[in-house]
């Protein structure tokens, strides 16, 4: 099984703080703690988003995650885009030596975080690289965790647009656009190379059974997710991600396997991220 959308370092983004407690931590704690939810929940692999503005040393804002990828097995890292350096040819030199060095296996756009919509002419060279280096781009979409961001950039219907403009390139919805799920379900039915990451619909330390407002707020996520898996008609492109530490691997394990069907649990759990991500998981 695959994780494709973890953290273990904070972001760094605009009105964002550590995301987490667990986050705060030295890198080799973050490392156990993970290592531990991976092992507990079988997942073999997991990619981690990297942080936002490290400057030329680290263009793609990789370096931490990836020093804590040396202790985690199966660990692999996901560059941050910065659109506001979109403009500067030698940010873009800096970011292709990077990806040359294979360690990086998508990208990732924090849309509403950095006020930039998926079209904009800043974002334009990054598809470019990321569909020559056969690397996927992930985007934020949905809902934020800053009062600083701006929603309309977030909206999963101008990936649709990006995805029409670069067909070479593929694109990923993380947390299915949440709440615009149905949004985010036509977005992947009508385009063939966009994908949708299924973390971080629920957060906390556990799921709670029985009743109450909490309990009917993850029934709401899940009749909604479960609506737009359907309306996309497209079960080969839902990936299983968490948004971890943000909620324990095995307890998100749980609640997506109860909502996904289970004949496509192969597929979502792991076979489409492989297909997807093959500079990470060397092929099928
Ligand atoms: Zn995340």
């Amino acid at each position: 099984m695959i994780d494709v959308h973890v953290h273990v370092v904070p972001p760094n983004l605009p009105g964002v703080g550590s995301l987490s407690g667990t986050l705060r931590l030295r890198p080799d704690a973050v490392a156990n703690a993970l290592k531990q939810d991976m092992k507990a929940a079988g997942i073999k692999q997991a990619f981690a988003m990297g942080e936002w503005n490290c400057g030329d040393e680290d263009p793609l804002g990789v370096r931490r995650t990836l020093q804590i990828a040396e202790l985690v097995p199966g660990l692999q890292a996901i560059g941050v885009c910065d659109p506001k350096r979109g403009d500067d040819p030698e940010h873009f030199r800096c970011v292709e030596e990077e990806l040359k060095r294979g360690r990086v296996v998508a990208l990732k756009c924090y849309l509403g975080y950095l006020h930039f919509e998926p079209a904009h002419p800043n974002y334009r060279r990054y598809y470019e690289l990321a569909a020559r280096y056969k690397l996927p781009v992930v985007f934020h979409t949905g809902d934020t965790y800053s009062p600083e961001a701006k929603l309309k950039y977030a909206h999963p219907l101008g990936v649709d647009e990006v995805a029409v403009d670069h067909p070479h390139a593929r694109f990923v919805l993380a947390h299915v656009g949440n709440p615009w799920m149905l949004d985010a379900a036509e977005v992947v039915y009508k385009n063939l190379n966009v994908w949708a990451d299924l973390s971080g619909l629920v957060v906390g330390d556990s799921i709670e059974p029985g009743s109450g407002d909490d309990h009917d707020a993850v029934n709401d996520v899940a009749t909604r997710l479960r609506a737009a898996f359907r309306y996309a008609e497209r079960p080969n492109r839902f990936l299983f991600g968490t948004d971890w530490p943000l909620i324990p691997i095995p307890v998100y394990r749980e609640f997506v396997r109860n909502v996904i069907p289970e004949k496509y649990h192969d597929q979502v759990f792991g076979d489409n991220a492989r297909l997807l991500f093959r500079a990470a998981a060397g092929g099928v």
